[in-house]
């Protein structure tokens, strides 16, 4: 037996995905793998197993392996752990995914302080307003006690429900990518997967060998790991109980033959009210009877948000229980942007929700509709709207939706989940691919922007108390020349097929840029190849502080914001109570910001924002008003935002961000925001 330690880097734990790559890579080997996080032990072969050890992030674990290969097993899966099993550490967009959708996630899941009477509380989970019917969506239960009497000889295997579920559960995903949602169809991809887990199906045999019927023994082992997931202290992890469940009720149901138990929708839209969803029931919502839901359960990470975002429902969740009490066909005002459910509002109240819902639908219409208009306010100030990209195939869909170029592509998923380098060829290949699908379109390549906080097992670097603050960047591609010689080089020969730019992540002083500008200028004269645009990410409050001084030495800015917020306010980005003060629209993040811009515009250079900052439709008209004159922005924003661009007027976004620039708080800024476009 051998094994090793291991610390958990994923943001969010071993959530269901990594859990899923973890457990899909320990069963191509022979040898035992298990998994040690405090007392509690788990199977690696298993991902419910691995996700009820309930290991966060920071988690320290224990790797095993015995067997013929553990040697090979435990190298392999140590590795794929350091690499973020599939997660690109740090909340960058993993690679083979389309991007998160735009809207930032609330951070608490407490419903807030009891509102004024007839408006129930509860958490914003999508944005949005809806007003219609209350419809109570209730499932109906299967009473087991009651089928066990009936004769069994209907009823299908556990096998046999077992593949139907798989095949019902791949044309869902199948279904979700022709919806252009194959990011979020990923997870009933996650719950194909709990149909093959062998602590589940080993669960279930011992129950039947020890003479329980098959359907109770199945329907008591889903129960007995879901109560487990749901007791987890980590909130994501405790959501994963609501897909196992979601996945033992479909399994159930196809045993004993039962009709799909979706409820039967009215004809006319409704506001569906529950105590809880399943991302099935959420998935099968037609936008056009379903307006939008309240329940009482589930939280904003929860995967049923993540389905309501992606597919435009505005949803408010873990609201209090008196909206069971709600009767049924009683008008209510969802409002998924504040968290609260009005029943029966005032007439004037309704007004105003109907006409704040009109504008909603139309404008979101209209954006697509009008998605290759160019981002021209109203008094004729060009802002490029571009995309934040991690792949070829992300490419590809930014010049569907129209992006006037990319302000960021992460090239970090090409370095990470994988035990060597990529070499300059294999480099050169993919950033000429993308360099061709957009065309004459700019394209920034960030170098990349590893480090202490994203390990990858080929670089081996001191462990850090302090990763955010530590070897990252472009302190990192300095200290190991053979990595960064390759990226530069093969940026540098695929620019003319395109119009690639280069673009230097964390610097944090000029002696950096002069350094890495060198080595561009060594590397370019060495191949003979034209000059390309360099410029950093100003993501590091130095480096806004010391704009002015940086300006000159580079072509081009853009603010980093994701990471300028953490820096400035002192707040890991990823943690999840802190969540709600990591705002970018704090004023001192916003002189920063406003800093840069005019510093870049003093030398006759732009300055664009690449952080989730610049598709937050509050910040943007603060943005512009500072003179930020690019938002790079996750594709499916890219039209919404251009739309929002075009209603606006730059004359009046200058006064508003100064007197934002005067305000006390991050809060003072959004009410501020609020009144003006109100
Ligand atoms: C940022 O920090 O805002 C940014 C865009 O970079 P990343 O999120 O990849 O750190
Ligand atoms: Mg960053």
């Amino acid at each position: 037996m051998q094994q090793v330690e291991l610390v958990i880097q994923n943001h969010t734990g071993l959530h269901a995905r990594p859990a899923k790559v973890l457990a899909n890579l320990a069963k191509q080997f022979r040898a035992d793998l298990s998994i040690q996080c405090g007392e509690k032990r788990a199977n690696a072969k298993s991902m419910l197993s691995v996700l009820t050890l309930g290991a966060g992030c920071g988690s320290r674990i224990t790797l095993q392996a015995s067997g013929e290969d553990e040697a090979d097993a435990l190298i392999r899966v140590s590795e794929a752990i350091i690499a973020g099993l599939g997660d690109v550490l740090e909340g960058a967009a993993p690679a083979a995914e389309a991007p998160a959708p735009p809207v930032p996630v609330p951070a608490a899941a407490e419903p807030q302080a009891p509102a004024e009477p007839g408006v129930i509380r509860g958490v914003a989970a999508a944005p949005g307003i809806a007003v219609g019917p209350a419809f109570h969506y209730r499932v109906a239960e299967v009473d087991l006690d009651q089928i066990e009497q009936r004769p069994r000889d209907g009823f299908l295997s556990l096998e046999q429900a077992l593949a139907d579920a798989r095949a019902q559960l791949d044309e869902l995903n199948r279904k979700m990518e022709r919806q252009k949602l194959g990011a979020e169809g990923a997870i009933f991809g996650a719950h194909s997967e709990l149909l093959d887990d062998p602590e589940l199906l080993e669960g279930v045999r011992a129950k039947v060998a020890a003479g329980q019927w098959q359907a109770k023994a199945w329907q008591a082992t889903i129960d007995e790991r879901a109560n487990m997931l749901a007791g987890l202290a980590d909130a994501i992890l405790a959501g994963r109980a609501d897909d196992l469940r979601d996945v033992g009720r479909r399994v159930l149901r196809l045993m004993l033959k039962l009709e799909d138990n979706q409820v039967a929708l009215p004809e006319t839209p409704v506001v569906v009210l529950a105590r809880e969803l399943s991302p099935s029931d959420t998935a099968s919502f037609d936008t056009s009877r379903v307006l939008g839901f309240c329940i009482v359960n589930g939280g904003p990470t929860s995967h049923i948000a993540i389905l309501a975002r992606a597919k435009g429902l505005p949803a408010v969740v873990a609201a209090d229980e008196s909206l069971l009490e709600v009767a049924a066909g009683a008008t209510v005002i969802l409002n998924g942007n504040d968290g609260t459910l009005a029943v029966d509002p005032a007439p004037a109240a309704l007004d105003r929700a109907l006409r704040s819902q009109d504008r909603f639908l139309e404008s979101r219409r209209l954006a697509k509709e009008q998605a290759a208009l160019p981002a021209v306010t109203l008094d004729g100030h060009h802002v490029d709207v571009t995309a934040n990209i991690g792949s070829l195939a992300n490419a590809v869909e930014a010049v569907k939706m129209c992006a006037d170029g990319v302000g960021l592509l992460r090239t970090e998923f090409l370095f990470l989940d994988r035990a060597t380098a990529p070499g300059e060829e294999e480099q050169y290949e993919v950033y000429r691919g993308i360099a061709e699908t957009m065309g004459t379109r700019p394209v920034i390549v960030r170098t990349l922007d590893i480090g202490g906080d994203k390990p990858v097992p080929y670089i081996r670097l001191r462990p850090e108390e302090n990763p955010f603050l530590g070897v990252r960047g472009i302190r990192l591609c300095l200290g190991q020349p053979a990595l960064f010689r390759d990226q530069l080089r093969a940026i540098l020969r695929a620019a003319p097929a395109g119009n690639l730019k280069i673009m230097m992540p964390m610097v944090s002083d000029v002696q950096e840029v002069r350094q890495a500008r060198a080595l561009i200028e060594q590397y370019r004269l060495e191949l003979g190849v034209p000059p390309v645009q360099v410029g950093i990410m100003v993501e590091v409050p130095s480096a806004a502080l010391l704009a002015e001084r940086l300006a000159p030495e580079v072509d081009f800015f853009s603010i980093g914001t994701n990471d300028l917020t953490q820096y400035t306010l002192a707040i890991d980005r990823g943690h999840p109570e802190l969540a709600k003060k990591h705002d970018g629209l704090h004023p001192a993040v916003l002189r920063l910001i406003g800093m840069t811009a005019e510093a870049s515009h003093r030398f006759g250079k732009r300055t664009d924002v690449c952080g989730e900052l610049g598709s937050d439709p509050a910040a943007i008209p603060v943005l512009i008003g500072l003179g930020v004159d690019e938002l790079s922005v996750s594709i499916p924003s890219v039209p919404t935002v251009k739309a929002q661009v075009r209603s606006l007027n730059l004359a009046d976004l200058k006064p508003l961000a100064q007197r934002a620039l005067e305000c006390a708080t991050a809060q003072e800024v959004r009410d501020l925001v609020k009144t003006h476009t109100n």
